[in-house]
């Protein structure tokens, strides 16, 4: 029986966990459920999965009388590192949204629990320090980022051979086809529509302008310690191929599957045993064909910003990541179009110095700088249309 604490439980990746957990609970127990804001929903899980600990940022006006003794309560901003301090956990699913995860990563791995990282923000932003941190911990952090769930999985028969090449497939978002002008001026509705996955709305944004993209290189570089030129993105529309691996003789190793995230949160928490996910398996049979394409940098400029904040080094990944979560929630807010989130990212990246071989604390210095100077490019008029 292992026992998994979810940061995030009320979002798209905690409450499919949650049905994983229902699913093989002879297995896994939940003992700490965190979220933000969301009570409605934390109160009906804290009903099905008896947690001994209970966790909102925001507190709440009331706890139903049917569950206000049921576990022990805890609210407040600093909320999830107090969580992961005071549960029995071996294993932490960080399934948050944003950089605000990355003290949880870091504070999970100092307590010696395992991480299961979906939440990728904290990697690009303290990628060095969090797999050092995870090093020292002596536990591998287990990703949950399907594309990389699928090279962990095709590493899993290395036998001590070293990748070449990693192959990240990306499906091209709802605007692979569109022209340049229009993306430029794509709606909210539209951008909120993602072709295979149903996800969280700021990940979907990052989907839709390929930035998710940029992010999941730089997870990768952190992840399986691959320089960035060694790190391709492909686009491959059905997302059958959920990434791959190219070793020195050519062979490639490839992870198939439908797109269900299911299956890569299941595999981090049984890893290296594999279960059933209840999903639906492929058939090949009924597959028309698998597709490929390069991506395409000028109309989505964002993908190329991870190589230029990779070749930058020092806190660059964590201007680019601050400023793009101030400009997602831009757009989602009506306050700038499409086309100005990469344009943000960049011009932030550009203001914003980088301090090299950054301490913790620097990283969030960094972070703090980046939002500040997207605000103020924001506030400054630069990006209205
Ligand atoms: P959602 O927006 O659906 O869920 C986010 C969760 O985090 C919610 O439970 C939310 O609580 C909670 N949360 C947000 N901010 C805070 C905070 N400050 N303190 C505590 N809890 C907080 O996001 P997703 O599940 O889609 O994504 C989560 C992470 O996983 C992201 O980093 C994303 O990039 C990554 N990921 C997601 C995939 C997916 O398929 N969804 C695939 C691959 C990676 P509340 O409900 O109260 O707001
Ligand atoms: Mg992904």
């Amino acid at each position: 029986m292992r026992k998994l604490a979810i940061l995030g439980s009320t979002g798209s990746i905690g409450t499919q966990a949650l049905d994983v957990v229902k699913r093989h609970s002879d297995r896994f127990e939940v003992t700490a459920l965190a979220a933000h804001s969301s009570s409605e929903k934390l109160f009906e899980q804290v009903r099905v999965f008896h947690p001994k600990i209970a966790a909102l940022t925001v507190e709440p006006k009331d706890i139903p009388a049917d569950i206000r003794n049921a576990c022990q309560w805890m609210f407040g901003e600093d909320v999830l590192l107090r969580v992961v301090r005071a549960c029995d956990a071996q294993d932490v699913l960080v399934s948050v949204v944003g950089v605000v995860g990355l003290a949880a990563v870091m504070e999970s791995l100092s307590c010696g629990k395992r991480v299961l990282l979906a939440n990728k923000e904290p990697l690009v932003a303290g990628g060095e320090l969090v797999t050092e941190a995870a090093r020292k911990a002596g536990h591998p952090l287990l990703p949950v980022d399907s594309e990389h769930s699928a090279i962990f999985q095709c590493l899993q028969g290395a036998q001590g051979n070293t990748p070449e090449r990693l192959i990240l497939t990306a499906s091209g978002g709802p605007f692979r086809t569109w022209k340049k002008e229009d993306i430029f001026y794509a709606k909210k509705e539209q951008a909120l529509k993602h072709p295979n996955w149903n996800m969280g709305r700021k990940i979907t944004i990052d989907s839709a302008s390929m930035m998710n993209k940029a992010l999941e290189v730089i997870e990768a570089r952190w992840l399986f310690d691959m320089p960035p030129e060694k790190i391709d993105v492909l686009i491959h529309p059905q997302s059958v191929i959920h990434s791959m691996v190219e070793y020195a003789d050519g062979a490639v190793m490839a992870q198939l599957g439908t797109p269900d995230m299911r299956l890569p949160i299941l595999y981090a928490m049984s890893w290296p045993e594999r279960l059933t996910t209840g999903g639906k398996k492929l058939n090949f049979a009924e597959m028309n064909a698998l597709t490929f394409e390069q991506p395409d940098l000028d109309r989505f400029p964002g993908l190329g910003l991870a190589y230029k904040a990779l070749a930058a080094g020092g806190t660059t990944c964590a201007i680019l990541n601050g400023a793009n979560e101030i400009a997602v929630d831009a757009f989602l807010n009506d306050r700038i179009v499409f086309g100005c989130i990469p344009q943000l990212v960049e011009e932030t990246m550009n203001a914003v110095a980088s301090i090299s071989h950054p301490t913790l604390e620097q990283v969030f210095e960094s972070d703090f700088a980046a939002r500040r100077k997207a605000r103020e490019l924001l506030e400054a008029g630069r990006f209205s249309h």
